[in-house]
Formats: C-alpha cells, sequence, structure tokens
C-alpha cells in the first residue's frame, strides 16, 4: 500500500477532488502530516470518519523506523533510520544557539568513493524518493521534539546525482503548509557535477550551494575524491562561477584538512588563487577519522596557520566545529549499518 507521504500537495489537493471532496482536504491532510506529524489517518480529527477510512484503505502512514539514537554530549543525534525497503540511512540533528539544523541522507551509499568519507567507502547505493529526504527532517522533528529550522544536504550520497527527487524535496520543505522551511535555511552540498551545479542555479527555489572543495590543484584533489577525474577543477570552477553569477549570491566551499595531504602553506596560497575573485565563504574541516582510513587532522596550529593565510585573501573563512564526532555522526563519518572495508 502506498505511503501517503509520497504524494505532494497538488496530488493530495487532485486526490480530494477524485473523492468527490473540495481540494482544502487535500491541504488538511497534507498538514496533518507534514506540520502536525500524525502518524495515523485517526488523528486527523478534523476529517470525518468515513474520510479518514477512505484514505486508510487505498493509503498508509508510513514513519522509518529508527533502529538506533545515538546522543552525543553536545547536543547533536544521529538516528539510524530504516525504510520500507529495510535500506538504513543516517540523519544527524544539530543544536546551534537558536538553529536547529537536520544534516540528511540523499543515497543509500554513494558511488563517489571520496577516500575522506565513510559513505564513499560503501559504494553505490539506491536514490532516496523525495518524501524519503523529507522524511528525515520530519522524523527527527518527531524524535527530539524540536521545531526544525535549518536543512543541510550533506549526509550519506551525492544529492546532485539524484536531482529531481532532491529538487522536488526541497520545494516541499519550504512549502508554507507543510514544514516551511525557509530557502536560504535549506543547503545542498555537492561533491562537484558541473551540469548539475549549473541547473541548479537556475532552480527557481533560492536554496544554497555548497561545494565540497578538499584540494586546490587536480592532483590533490583527485586523490582524495575521484569523481575530480571525471570533473576537473577546470570544469568546476567555472560551473561554481557561473552559480554565483546566476544567483548573485555566494557560494561555501568545504575544504577537509587533512594532515600532509592538503595542508600546506602551498595548499593554502594554491586556495587562494583559484578562488580569487568569486564571491564565497570557505569552511575549514579538520579531517573526522573512521575506522577503516588512515588519514588524520592536522593539529590545531596547523589548522590556524592555514586559515590565517587564507582569511587576507579570501572574503570569509571559518574553521568549522565539528559536532557529533563522539556518535560518529560529524562529517564524512555517516554509513548506515554497514561496516566499512578497510582501506
Ligand atoms: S563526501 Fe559525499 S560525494 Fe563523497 S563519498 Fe561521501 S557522500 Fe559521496
Amino acid at each position: 500500500m502506498t505511503d501517503i507521504h509520497s504524494l505532494t500537495l497538488p496530488e493530495l489537493e487532485a486526490l480530494a477532488l477524485d473523492l468527490g471532496w473540495k481540494p482544502f482536504r487535500g491541504r488538511q491532510v497534507y498538514k496533518w502530516l507534514w506540520q502536525k506529524r500524525a502518524a495515523a489517518f485517526e488523528e486527523m480529527t478534523d476529517l470525518a470518519r468515513d474520510a479518514r477510512a477512505l484514505l486508510a484503505a487505498r493509503f498508509r502512514v508510513f514513519a522509518p523506523e529508527p533502529v538506533s539514537r545515538l546522543d552525543d554530549p553536545d547536543g547533536t543525534v544521529k538516528l539510524s533510520l530504516r525504510l520500507e525497503d529495510n535500506a538504513i540511512v543516517e540523519t544527524v540533528f544539530i543544536p546551534d544557539a537558536d538553529r536547529r539544523t537536520v544534516c540528511v541522507s540523499t543515497q543509500t551509499g554513494c558511488a563517489l568513493g571520496c577516500v575522506i568519507c565513510r559513505t564513499g567507502s560503501l559504494g553505490p547505493g539506491r536514490d532516496l524518493v523525495w518524501h524519503e529526504i523529507a522524511g528525515q527532517v520530519l522524523e527527527t522533528g518527531r524524535r527530539t521534539g524540536e521545531r526544525i529550522t535549518n536543512v543541510v544536504f550533506m549526509g550519506m550520497g551525492e544529492p546532485l546525482l539524484n536531482y529531481d527527487n532532491v529538487t522536488r524535496a526541497l520545494v516541499e520543505l519550504n512549502h508554507d503548509h507543510g514544514l516551511n522551511i525557509g530557502a536560504r535555511k535549506l543547503t545542498v552540498s555537492t561533491a562537484g557535477i558541473p551540469g548539475r551545479i549549473r541547473e541548479f542555479a537556475r532552480f527557481p527555489l533560492q536554496a544554497k550551494l555548497a561545494v565540497s572543495l578538499n584540494g586546490a590543484d587536480d592532483a590533490t584533489r583527485s586523490r582524495l575524491m575521484p569523481v575530480n577525474r571525471r570533473w576537473p577543477l577546470a570544469e568546476l570552477i567555472p560551473a561554481v562561477r557561473e552559480f554565483t553569477e546566476v544567483r548573485g549570491k555566494r557560494v561555501t566551499f568545504e575544504y577537509v584538512l587533512v594532515a600532509g595531504v592538503n595542508d600546506r602553506e602551498s595548499d593554502a596560497l594554491a586556495l587562494a588563487a583559484l578562488l580569487r575573485g568569486m564571491p564565497c565563504k570557505v569552511n575549514l574541516i579538520p579531517f573526522n577519522a573512521f575506522e577503516g582510513c588512515d588519514l588524520t587532522a592536522p593539529d590545531p596550529a596547523a589548522v590556524e596557520a592555514f586559515r590565517d593565510l587564507l582569511l587576507p585573501r579570501l572574503p570569509a573563512v571559518t574553521v568549522r566545529r565539528s559536532r557529533g564526532r563522539g556518535i560518529c555522526g560529524a562529517c564524512g563519518q555517516l554509513a548506515g549499518h554497514r561496516p566499512p572495508p578497510t582501506r
């Protein structure tokens, strides 16, 4: 039986007409699902009993089952969620001041194999459908009792390789009859798919873009991110520049610092030269270790030295305080429940 969450608002309105109701009934159901987090049709008390029975005969209200929940002392929560086909994806809740951010997965594995990322060691998985992506936000809100304010598409998978479902999820997350999360509070993070970046620049919803860079020359970047061999910097950077021009907004570059690989003075200077003139922010992330990977993070002094080289040369540079490291919920540490192979 179909999960009713898979119907968008226009589809629910069409269903209402189909059932001989007024279209606003469709909106009511949508609000029950996405705003009031209803887990059963019986909860939809402003629908007549026979209307609820009619829906229950055709649909079910599915909620992903949390197979584990890990709480970090810093407030970060990692949920492992079982989907209808038993696939498991990880979702992370990150509270910070007045922000309540959820980091969602978009695929059940990842074909891109970045060596700095635990998901990359899983290999390819399937694409998540839009409501499985948005459903992670719903379930996290339900499990933590919080109103979610921000969503980052930085969990398992490459969002721009699941473009249609990701953009559909963005629209539904933004909908004011649904979770109502502002477009500028939605961020899609990519390993760098130039054609999709250009397409996303023209997508009507003005969600933000983050690009995982991690190297300022092709040799270094390809070592950490094999996707760079397919789409090298000479193709990626012009696409990102075009994004900033079309949108008139800056982008964020994520740069995971790995000791002895991409943290030298020459790397910082090459990075500043590569991004010269681009409206951007560089987010430095000391590498988060995971089992099966022998890379290490630079010491804090080296991170500061790298940042200090960039600061006078680029518009904005920050060092990200990694959250949820104790529960393997930090950047690059998500991997469902499959143990990663040793590399
Ligand atoms: S960093 Fe992103 S694109 Fe790279 S392997 Fe991990 S999930 Fe895939």
